[in-house]
């Protein structure tokens, strides 16, 4: 039989690793799978890229590798899977772009689908009144944005970060500043082609298998892999007015982040983030930079306050500056920043869209992109925010952050609740985001185990205090965990596992289910 430790799947330590060679059982798996007649190929060595993501502290050894060519290559390999049944505890896990924080993409001595090699279907444009676009579940949000500008249309909503695969953040929700306005990605999908834990190939929507659309749709990858997502679009702008405005009191910063979250004739982009004690530069900031230039916005020195950066963006076609100006200035004139505090600048809408990753290729220069990356995600509803920051950014985390701390509400009537995405029981909530970066073998302030330690009081206070928060790239290591996260909706998103992935054969790195138990 083929007999693995399971025991590291309960574990919480950081660098659980396997690297345990195959034994007999294996061998009997991996040339099983080589019987199978496919488009592209399955790998068998030097897969270790596979036991990585880019939280860079969970290592699972899987046993192959398959690189799709089609549809069938994947409904094959899980009807095989499926076939040989509960007793084999073989398990396959969807890899998008590998982008998880916990190895969420990993299958122990599993099978990992690599889904950047499906190239099907060939993206396709559709204009006309309801524009979409079709593309390949393993397709990167980055390639998807420069085939719809070709044709002047963009999708709505996004990711911060735009080198993640379609069915990763569909997996999740997709959350960033346009989401106030359009709702996350998975709102903005009109339908999907699954393959089930059974290797069935199903189109759905939320006319046609509405079930498993909805149950897929934030679904960890628990009940399906997508091969296909049409995503709907809408006319691309050229230009984007970016815009910075900073806040040393908390209240009155979510104040207007709420007001302009709410406004009928809004920004096109809001969010905010909060700057942790740098000193020196306060005083003489308007000699040392462009005060233009909203990048600059996050290294304003506080001189040991806690400012908080509200970031909005407006988007406009060069014949339309003046009215975007006077829109502009009248949106800002209803706020209440700080005085002199105003940065602005124009860029491009692909420029704006794909900023992240020029902050990925200077920290890559650095060598500083490839670390431990313990961040933690948490939707907390808007009447408990001020009880958060003022434990949390008054309490915790008062000398240092180790990275950005996003913050930013959200309205939930542009959330469709029949997904699998579990969110905060109030209309408004916030995404607080902390993205730290653990420097390896460090023992100090910015190494992985105090950054762990933060988190953990983090979370500790959110539960004490009853906060309902809710993690966002949830990340829990037992069973009870993950019924609290779902609370009432536990129940539903059994059911959906017991009828799409009955085995528990699909993203065993999630660690809500068991095979073979
Ligand atoms: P992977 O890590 O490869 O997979 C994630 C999960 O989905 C795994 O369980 C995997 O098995 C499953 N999966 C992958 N592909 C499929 C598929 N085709 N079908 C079914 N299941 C599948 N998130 C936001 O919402 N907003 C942000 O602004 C944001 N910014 C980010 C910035 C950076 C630098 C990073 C690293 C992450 C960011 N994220 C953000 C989180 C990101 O959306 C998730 O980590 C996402 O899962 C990454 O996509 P991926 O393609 O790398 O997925």
């Amino acid at each position: 039989g083929f007999v693995t430790d399971r025991s590291h799947l309960c574990s919480n330590h950081p660098f659980a690793t396997s690297t345990v060679p195959p034994d007999s059982g294996s061998y009997n798996i991996l040339s099983s799978l080589e019987t199978l007649s496919l488009d592209g190929h399955f790998i068998f060595d030097n897969i270790h890229h596979a036991a990585k993501d880019f939280g860079n502290r969970y290592h699972f050894l899987p046993l192959a590798v398959l690189h799709p060519k089609s549809v069938s290559d994947i409904s094959s390999t899980i009807k095989h899977v499926f076939e040989m049944g509960p007793a084999s505890e073989l398990t396959v896990a969807a890899r998008g772009h590998g982008h998880s924080l916990e190895g969420q993409a990993q299958a122990h001595r599993g099978i990992i689908i690599n889904m950047e090699s499906l190239r099907v279907p060939e993206m396709h444009v559709h204009t006309g009144k309801l524009p979409y676009v079709d593309v390949s579940g393993g397709e990167l949000w980055i390639n998807i944005l420069h085939e719809t500008l070709k044709h002047g249309l963009t999708p709505k909503s996004w990711t911060d970060y735009l080198h993640l695969t379609v069915g990763g953040t569909l997996s999740n929700a997709g959350i960033s500043g346009q989401a106030f306005r359009h709702g996350p990605q998975i709102s903005n999908v009109y339908q999907l082609e699954v393959v089930t834990g059974k290797g069935e190939v199903v189109t759905c929507s939320d006319k046609q298998n509405a079930d498993l659309f909805y149950a897929v749709l934030g679904g960890l990858g628990q009940f399906g892999i997508i091969t296909r997502a049409r995503i709907s679009l809408e006319p691309a702008p050229k230009m984007v007015k970016w815009i910075r405005v900073l806040y040393s009191d908390f209240s009155v910063f979510t104040k207007d982040q709420e007001h302009l979250i709410l406004s009928e004739n809004s920004f096109n982009y809001i969010e905010g983030f909060v700057i942790i004690n740098r000193t020196g530069l306060l005083n003489n900031w308007r000699s040392s930079f462009n005060p233009k230039d909203p990048l600059q916005a996050s290294q304003f020195n506080s001189d040991g306050r806690t400012l908080f950066c509200l970031e909005m963006a407006t988007y406009f076609n060069p014949d339309e500056t003046d009215i975007m100006d006077q829109k502009t200035e009248s949106l800002l004139s209803k706020l209440s920043y700080l005085p002199s505090t105003l940065f602005l600048s124009e860029i491009s809408y692909l420029e704006f869209l794909d900023r992240v990753h020029i902050s990925e290729l200077k920290l890559r220069a650095k060598g500083l992109w490839e670390i431990p990356h313990p961040w933690l995600n948490l939707l907390i509803p808007k009447s408990r925010i001020h009880d958060f920051a003022k434990k949390v950014f008054g309490n915790i985390l008062t000398d240092t952050s180790n990275g950005p701390i996003l913050i930013y509400p959200v309205n939930k009537s542009k959330w469709n609740n029949r997904t699998s995405l579990v969110t905060p029981d109030e209309d408004v909530f916030y995404l607080v985001a902390f993205l730290t970066s653990a420097m390896p073998s460090s023992t100090g302030t910015d190494g992985l185990d105090h950054i762990l330690t933060q988190n953990k009081r983090i979370l500790n206070f959110c539960e004490k205090a009853h906060l309902g928060m809710k993690q966002y790239l949830p990340h829990y290591s037992t069973q009870e965990e993950w019924q609290a996260h779902f609370g009432p909706r536990w129940k539903v998103f059994v059911q959906r596992k017991s009828a799409y992935d009955p085995l528990a054969i699909l993203a065993p790195g999630q660690r809500i289910f068991q095979k073979a138990l």
